[in-house]
């Protein structure tokens, strides 16, 4: 139901950025401190990785500074195999970046240089123009809804990949509280009538409805629901719910895990796998990413991912 894999690629828009994680767990940054980074980031760039990473086609649309921070994400995009031609490298601004750091609760301190990056330079050039025409298969990653200059090249893509047969998947990525653009409201309502495949997170599905039925009367064909170290299960027209057992693993950084289940699981149905297949790659990205420090440091291939299943147990 998703366009096939070999029709073009899987397409991404949105925020990259580095980030930078503090050693320790603690309260914020308001001190000096041991931290690591900078690691390739940004919702959108993360699911594009793993799904290059795990074998799908894929292409990212989004723009880094002319500095280390946006050649240490090209160079890891293009490492995995990920279509590169349309980042940008804006000549003024730096890379976006994000530092984190996670208090004992697991919540966490962020601050972002975002707004006034390159990340938010991103716009039409000829190499976006030509990407979006050759995509058989556009992501929607909340993070972008909220980022202004980035929303007339999703509308457009969203138009000219479903016009030509290509499907839609959706990942809302976006909290309740953090919405205080009017604009987001009507750019979700957007994007979920020509979305094809839903991956919300548990607490996601009170932002777009909870009642699956209603969903598939707006058109919508898959829900993928994620339920963190509970495991994520898929819902379809007309089919039994599938079910997809968590990992057991020592969870070292949790960032991450929503976009790489995301990627392998959108890149896994476009090669043709099984609901039930997928969804075991899918939770076996999503658990192997969060064993490593860095948002997408544990992005795996299909190898990587065929071995960490082979060794990890599940939970019953
Ligand atoms: P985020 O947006 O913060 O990246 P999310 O809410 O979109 O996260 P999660 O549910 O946290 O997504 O994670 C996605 C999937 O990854 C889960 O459904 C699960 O399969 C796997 N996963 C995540 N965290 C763990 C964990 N601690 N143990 C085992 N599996 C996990
Ligand atoms: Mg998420």
């Amino acid at each position: 139901m998703l366009a096939p894999d070999e029709l073009g690629p899987t397409l991404c828009i949105g925020e990259i950025l580095v980030e930078i994680v503090a050693d320790t767990v603690g309260q914020g940054f308001t001190e000096a401190q041991a931290l690591t980074g900078p690691f390739p980031s940004g919702a959108p760039a993360i699911f594009i990785d793993q799904c290059g990473r795990i074998g799908g086609s894929a292409a990212m649309i989004g723009t880094v500074g002319d500095d280390d921070f946006g050649r240490l994400n090209i160079e890891r995009l293009h490492r995995d195999g990920i279509d590169v031609s349309a980042i940008a490298v804006d000549p003024e601004l730096p890379t976006g970046s994000a530092f984190v750091r996670y208090r004992p609760d697991g919540s966490r301190d962020f601050v972002f240089n975002l707004a006034h990056s390159a990340a938010a330079r991103i716009g039409w050039t000829d190499p976006v123009r030509r990407i979006i025409d050759r995509a058989a298969h556009l992501h929607v990653m909340g993070t972008a809804l909220a980022m202004t200059p980035a929303w007339p090249l999703i509308d457009d893509a969203l138009e000219s990949v479903r016009a030509r047969g290509g499907t839609v998947s959706f990942d809302p990525n976006l909290r309740k509280e953090l919405i205080t653009d009017p604009q987001i409201g009507p750019r979700i309502q957007r994007v979920m009538a020509m979305t094809n495949l839903l991956l919300p997170s548990e607490a996601e599905l009170e932002l777009v409805g909870t009642d699956p039925e209603r969903l598939f009367a707006q058109g919508i064909s898959e829900i993928v629901v994620k339920r963190g170290a509970a495991g994520a299960i898929a819902y379809r027209p007309g089919e039994d719910p599938v079910a997809s057992p968590a990992f057991v693993v020592e969870e070292r950084d949790p960032t991450g895990a929503g976009d790489c289940f995301g990627g392998a699981y959108v890149a896994c149905r476009r090669l043709g796998l099984t609901v039930q297949r997928a969804l075991d790659y899918a939770s076996a990205a999503g658990a192997r990413n969060v064993t490593f420090i860095g948002p997408m440091e544990g992005a795996g291939t299909r190898a990587e991912l065929d071995a960490f299943i082979a060794t990890t147990e599940r939970r019953t």
